[in-house]
């Protein structure tokens, strides 16, 4: 347990949290939306410090994150607990739990610990993934300082509901963000997410203003966010508010969580999604969840030629040198290409 940061104290023994777009106002012996951090006698407390629920190495790929350094292993790690409900959640059985339960289990780890492991694992980089890494910001934060000084780079895989104050203060230690615009609707937020659309859409732009490399995902649910209205929305806000050279990730769903009743995206509604990215000006949009059906790769989008084959999260073949096009010289976007 460690004194979180970025709260304010207020009368009555209340905190009000600044960490993320919930800006939650605790009362003594009360939790956050979160669920993670604690009003203890009028000081709020992150429950989750070191409290490391799931750590794996993991190809970069899996974040996803396919123009940032490829084919690299990136060491990922979460605690319990989310800003968010989504009904769709494929890590419910974590981002949920303490939500429902008063524990927070986990494996007791250091910074100093994860850095190691990574290193070891001969990882370049460190995930904070799984869960929202906004909730365990102070060990995230903590740990990216120390993975920077061991030249290791540190990834968000993040729904964007973070404020402004604390992605000012990681911005310097973060080099890259996957980040979630899971519709373009206040309603799909407000009722399936419960967040609001509008603060995803400024983290969003916040993250480009600090500098980090930012590829987006968005998660197909027929029936839900799939018409042709809304995916034009989507990729036009990309294309408006990042430049076309920000990938697109757009993923299939599958029936999970409390969004049990609704069928699997075909693969014809992400071929769509593609096309429509790219009739907008989006130069690299993916198809996610969907191995082997040809829409993962990378392709020049001056020449068409293949440059980055992949199969799900496995590099089969990479002819990019040197961030180029072997075929007709175009730079290709992205970082350590
Ligand atoms: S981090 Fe948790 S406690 Fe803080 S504002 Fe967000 S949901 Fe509320």
């Amino acid at each position: 347990m460690k004194e979180a940061i970025l709260y304010e104290k207020k009368e009555g023994g209340k905190v009000k949290c600044r960490l993320c777009a919930q800006y939650c106002a605790i009362s003594p012996g009360k939790r956050g939306i979160c669920a993670v951090r604690e009003n203890r006698d009028g000081t709020l407390y992150s429950l989750v410090y070191g409290k490391v629920i799931a750590r794996h190495i993991d190809p970069i790929e899996k974040k996803p994150l396919f123009h940032f350094h490829p084919e690299s292993r990136s060491y990922s790690i979460a605690t319990v607990g989310c800003n968010l409900r989504c009904l769709h959640c494929q890590n419910y059985d974590i981002s949920q739990y303490p939500k429902q339960h008063p524990d927070i289990p986990g494996e007791d780890m250091t910074p100093e610990q994860v850095v190691r492991e990574a290193e070891l694992a001969g990882c370049k980089s460190i995930s904070y993934t799984y869960t929202e890494p906004t909730i365990f910001f102070e060990f995230a934060y903590d740990t990216a300082r120390r993975a920077r000084e061991s030249g290791l780079r540190n990834i968000f895989v993040t729904n964007g509901y973070i404020s402004k104050k604390p992605l000012e203060l990681i911005a310097p230690f973060l080099d890259a963000a996957n980040i979630d615009l899971k519709a373009f609707t206040e309603e799909f937020y407000r009722d399936n997410v419960h967040a609001r659309l509008s603060e995803v859409l400024d983290s969003i732009v916040e993250h480009r203003k600090q500098g980090i490399w930012i590829e987006i995902t968005t998660l197909i649910i027929p029936g839900m966010n799939d018409s042709d209205e809304e995916l034009k929305a989507i990729a036009s806000y990309i294309v408006t508010n990042l430049g076309t050279d920000t990938p697109w990730h757009v993923s299939q769903f599958h029936p999970t969580y409390k969004l049990t009743d609704i069928r699997s995206t075909p693969v014809e509604t992400l071929r769509r999604a593609r096309d429509i990215g790219k009739a907008a000006g989006l130069r690299y949009v993916y198809e996610g969840n969907v191995p082997g059906k040809g829409g993962e790769n990378t392709i020049c989008p001056s020449c068409s030629n293949l440059l980055i084959g992949r199969f799900g999260f496995l590099i089969d073949r990479n002819r990019i040198r040197n961030g180029t096009c072997p075929d007709c010289g175009t730079a290709v976007a992205g970082i350590g290409m």
